[in-house]
C-alpha cells in the first residue's frame, strides 16, 4: 500500500499498516522529512513510535519514497493523508489535496489492477466527490467504479496517543463513493484488527466528510462550555468547577471526558476544523451559532488566565512571569494553536518578561518566540525570581509540583490554567488562583 504525506497521520498509518504485515510504502515530498523517516527519526515527538518505525524500517515492511506515480503503480491501495491547512478566512487549503491526487491519477494511467484511492485528510463535505474524484479520473483517464475505486475514511487518532489510537479505534467510519471499494474497505479492517474490530460504520463519503466535522466540533463544544461555566464559577464564592464537571460528569448523558476547563483547546484539528465548518456552514446560507460561541469562549480562556495574574500584579511592566508549558498538550511537541501563544503574546504585549519551560516543545517554542522570550532548561530556572507562574501545559513533570516547589520565586504567585493541582494542598501556603475556581468565602 501507498500512504502518501509522513505527517502524523501518514507516519502512524504506515507503520500501523507494516507492523501489521503489509508492505507499506510513505511517499514524502519533503527531503528533510523523508530522510528523517528513513533514518528511523520521527519528524516530531510522539510517545512510543520510534522504536516502532525501526522495527517495521529493518523489517523492510516500510519503505519511504519521494515518487507518489511509482508507488502508486506496484501497490493496490493508495491511502491520502496529506495536510489540509487552514486558510485566512477559515476555510482549508486544497492544495497539497489536488497536487496528491493528480499524481494518484497519473499513477493510475497504466493500473496492474483494481487499485483503492482512499482519502484520510479532514476535508470538508462534499470534497472526495467534487474536487478528488474529477481530478483522478481526469489524470488517469479511467473511471471510478470501473478502473479503480474511491472511498473517503476519516481518521480520529488524537496526538500523544496516535498509536493507541491507531490500534483501537473507537470506529472507523467508511464513506464509499463505489460499492466494491466498501465492500473491500469492511473486509480490510476485520482483517486489521481481527477480534477487536470496532464498530464498522459505512455511509456515502460526503457524510463520512461530515462525521469528521462533528465529532471534532462536538468535543470542542464540550470544552467551551464547561469553560464558560468555569468562568461563571470564578465569580462566585467557593465554587470549583472541578466539582461541578465531575459532579454532571457522573451523567451517562454526559460523561466526564472533554470536561476538563482551563485555558481551551488548540492544535492542529479542532480550532482549524471548526473554522472549516462554520466557513463552509456561511457559504451554504447558514449562520452557526454554536460552533462561533465555541470559538469565542476558546479564544477568551488564555486572557483570562492573564487577567488573573494583572489583578495580582497590576502593572505587569517588567515582571517576570515563568510560563509553565508551551506544547498544546502533554504527549506531543505541537505547537500549533496552542494556548502559549495566545497567553505569551498578550503577556509581551503588557510588558512583562517571558521564562518559558516544556518538557518536550523547546525546539519548536524556540521557532514560535524566537527572542521575545527567555528559554529554561528545567522547571526550577523558569521559577526562580519569577514574579508570577502560570500553568499552560498539563505534563506530569507540573503535575507532581507541590507548593514548595515554588518556593524560589520572588513572589509566590501561581495560576493554574489546567487545574492540575488540589485547591486544597496550596491554598493558604503560597498565593493561589485557578480558572474556574471561585474566591475563598
Ligand atoms: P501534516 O501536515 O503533519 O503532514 C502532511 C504531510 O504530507 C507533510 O509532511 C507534507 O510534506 C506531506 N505532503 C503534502 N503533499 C504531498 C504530496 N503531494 N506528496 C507527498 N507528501 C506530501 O498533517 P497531519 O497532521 O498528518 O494531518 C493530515 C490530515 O489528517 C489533515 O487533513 C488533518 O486535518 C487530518 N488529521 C490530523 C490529525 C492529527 O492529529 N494530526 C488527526 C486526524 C486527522
Amino acid at each position: 500500500m501507498t500512504v502518501i504525506g509522513g505527517g502524523y497521520v501518514g507516519l502512524v498509518s504506515g507503520c500501523f499498516y507494516a507492523k501489521a504485515g503489509h508492505d507499506a510504502t510513505i511517499v514524502e515530498v519533503d527531503s528533510r522529512r523523508r530522510a528523517q523517516i528513513a533514518d528511523g527519526e520521527l519528524p516530531f515527538y510522539e510517545p512510543g513510535l520510534r522504536s516502532i518505525l525501526r522495527n517495521v524500517l529493518s523489517s523492510g515492511k516500510l519503505s519511504v519514497s519521494d515518487d507518489v506515480c511509482a508507488a502508486v503503480r506496484r501497490t493496490e491501495i493508495t491511502f491520502l493523508t496529506v495536510g489540509t491547512p487552514s486558510r485566512r478566512d477559515g476555510s482549508i487549503n486544497l492544495a497539497q489535496v489536488r497536487k496528491a491526487s493528480r499524481e494518484i491519477g497519473n499513477g493510475l494511467r497504466r493500473p496492474h489492477g483494481y487499485h483503492y484511492v482512499i482519502v484520510r485528510s479532514t476535508v470538508v463535505p462534499g470534497t472526495t466527490l467534487r474536487v478528488v474524484k474529477p481530478i483522478l479520473e481526469k489524470h488517469s483517464g479511467g473511471r471510478v467504479g470501473r478502473s479503480f475505486g474511491l472511498a473517503m475514511q476519516p481518521e480520529f487518532l488524537r496526538e500523544g496517543s496516535a498509536w493507541e489510537d491507531m490500534e483501537s479505534p473507537d470506529k472507523i467510519v467508511i464513506g464509499a463513493v463505489d460499492d466494491r471499494t466498501r465492500d473491500f474497505l469492511v473486509g480490510f479492517h476485520k482483517r486489521l484488527h481481527k477480534r477487536h474490530a470496532p464498530p464498522i460504520v459505512t455511509m456515502n463519503a460526503s457524510t463520512a466528510e461530515m462525521v469528521k466535522y462533528a465529532n471534532n466540533s462536538f468535543l470542542a463544544c464540550k470544552i467551551s462550555f464547561i469553560n464558560e461555566i468555569a468562568n461563571i464559577c470564578q465569580l462566585i464564592a467557593s465554587v470549583d468547577v472541578m466539582h461541578v464537571a465531575d459532579a454532571i460528569g457522573l451523567d451517562k448523558r454526559i460523561g466526564r471526558s472533554f470536561l476538563d476547563a482551563g485555558l481551551g483547546f488548540g492544535g492542529s484539528c479542532f480550532p482549524k476544523d471548526l473554522r472549516a465548518l462554520m466557513r463552509e456552514s456561511r457559504r451554504l446560507g447558514y449562520s452557526p451559532s454554536v460552533l462561533k460561541a465555541t470559538l469565542e469562549v476558546n479564544d477568551r480562556q488564555p486572557l483570562i488566565a492573564v487577567e488573573m495574574v494583572r489583578t495580582s500584579l497590576r502593572a505587569l511592566k517588567g515582571k517576570r512571569i515563568g510560563v509553565l508549558g508551551c506544547s498544546f498538550k502533554p504527549g506531543t511537541d505541537d505547537m500549533r494553536g496552542a494556548r502559549s501563544i495566545i497567553l505569551v503574546n498578550r503577556l509581551l504585549k503588557l510588558g512583562a518578561h517571558i521564562v518559558v519551560y516544556d518538557p518536550k516543545a523547546m525546539e519548536n517554542a524556540r521557532k514560535v518566540f524566537g527572542t521575545r522570550v527567555e528559554y529554561a532548561d528545567s522547571v526550577e530556572e523558569c521559577l526562580a525570581g519569577a514574579d508570577a507562574a502560570i500553568t499552560v501545559t498539563e505534563w506530569d513533570e507540573f503535575k507532581q509540583l507541590t507548593p514548595p516547589d515554588f518556593g524560589r520565586m520572588k513572589r509566590q504567585l501561581v495560576v493554574d490554567g489546567r487545574r492540575i493541582y488540589r485547591p486544597s494542598e496550596f491554598l493558604g501556603k503560597i498565593e493561589f488562583k485557578a480558572l474556574g475556581l471561585g474566591p475563598l468565602a
